[in-house]
């Protein structure tokens, strides 16, 4: 088998272990120190990392890791589950978003890896930023040990579950079928996953890397390291759900079957339902607001609606309707997360709708003028 070590904690076959990695030491004195749990099994199998709450306030993957992670699971596993809890432990405990020492998003920290661009001018990128500093750390044991990643997430409170299909990058033909290869993987992953949430393509090529979403853990995984990887998320933002946790911890489980670490039957998901588009939908922020306002949202996440269809009510603090009152989608297509907040300003939108996806899932990492 296989010997994995990470932080303090060492893989014993048969068992579980536990341990914690050194990630940080704070100005006052103490460190932080991010969980890790090695479940390994007795027969030989890969090595699946499932990891959770980068996002200090999303919270169902913590449960569902310690639901998953049990010494039933080792007895039938073949291969190793390394679990993180918590990427971010400052921030679960101040119950928001961003680590306690970077004031910005975690979850586009990790290395640019392939996609560096050195610039012998710049002497500012020579230096991480602190929670940058943990994402190099956590990026080194993925490399020196991941076969496949989950990461679990949560949208806006109000929004359905659903997995991601990341676009995947190559340079030159030669790269291209690779590239295939590894997205008919994802693909299969995601599948897996199933019903465990809706199946969305990301944001189109462009738009991805101006996200920084290669600076995900997830995508850093999938693009630099050429290893299946992908990010659910699981609605609820903020809150546990048990049938959420319930139907996501199976779903974690079908995913375990379909990497042939797991021969029990596969798990039907009955604890929530989420729809099944005809089509390959991808993520788009839509629809945009013309106006500030007040907004009181018109449809349920996972709602297929249609073009011209009113979205959400649009009113003035008093109540009184802004335009003609609605805010309308421009596309068919479903809604996926809707807004918490209930104030808008011009420009913002007030979801995130799931519309028919025109693009391709593999893209030139330098596409041409
Ligand atoms: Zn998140």
């Amino acid at each position: 088998m296989k010997s994995i070590i990470i932080g303090s904690a060492q893989s014993e076959p048969g068992k579980l272990v536990y341990g914690f990695i050194e990630a940080m030491e704070l100005p006052t004195g103490t460190s932080d120190k991010i969980p890790v749990i090695i479940a390994q099994g007795k027969t030989d199998g890969p090595t699946f990392f499932i990891s959770a709450n980068v996002h200090g306030n999303e919270l169902t993957g913590v449960a569902v890791i310690h639901d998953v992670i049990t010494d039933e699971l080792v007895k039938e596993l073949k291969g190793t589950v390394v679990a993180i809890p918590t990427l971010n432990p400052t921030a679960l405990r101040l119950y928001q978003r961003y680590p306690e020492y970077q004031d910005a998003d975690p979850n586009r920290q990790f290395p640019e890896g392939r996609f560096a661009k050195p610039d012998e001018d710049d002497e500012d990128p020579k230096f991480l930023k602190p929670y940058e500093q943990v994402a190099d750390l956590l990026y080194s044991i993925f490399e020196k040990y991941a076969d496949y990643h989950l990461d679990l997430h949560n949208h806006t409170l109000r929004s359905v579950p659903y997995s991601i299909l990341d676009r995947i990058f190559y340079e030159g033909e030669d790269e291209k079928e690779d590239a295939e290869k590894l997205a008919a993987q994802q693909k299969g992953m995601v599948e897996a996953f199933g019903a465990g949430g809706m199946i969305v393509a990301d944001f189109p090529p462009k738009t991805y890397m101006n996200l920084k979403y290669h600076r995900s853990l997830s995508g850093a995984v999938l693009n630099t390291l050429r290893k299946p990887a992908f990010t659910v998320e699981m609605g609820s933002n903020g809150v546990l759900v048990p049938e959420v946790v319930a139907g996501s911890v199976k779903a974690t489980r079908n995913v375990l079957r379909w990497a042939g670490m797991l021969d029990s039957p596969k798990e039907e998901i009955t604890e929530f339902d989420v729809p099944k588009p005809e089509y390959r939908i991808r993520r788009f922020e839509h629809p945009r607001s013309k106006h500030s306002g007040i907004i009181r949202m018109l449809v349920e996440p996972g709602e297929k609606v249609t073009k011209g269809q009113p979205i959400a009510r649009i009113t003035d603090i008093h109540g009184k309707s802004i335009g003609d009152g609605v805010i309308k989608t421009e596309h068919d297509g479903y809604m996926i997360a809707l807004r918490d907040q209930m104030t808008i300003y011009p420009q913002q939108h007030i979801a995130e709708m799931g519309i028919k996806d025109e693009f391709d899932m593999v893209a030139p990492q330098k596409p041409k003028k």
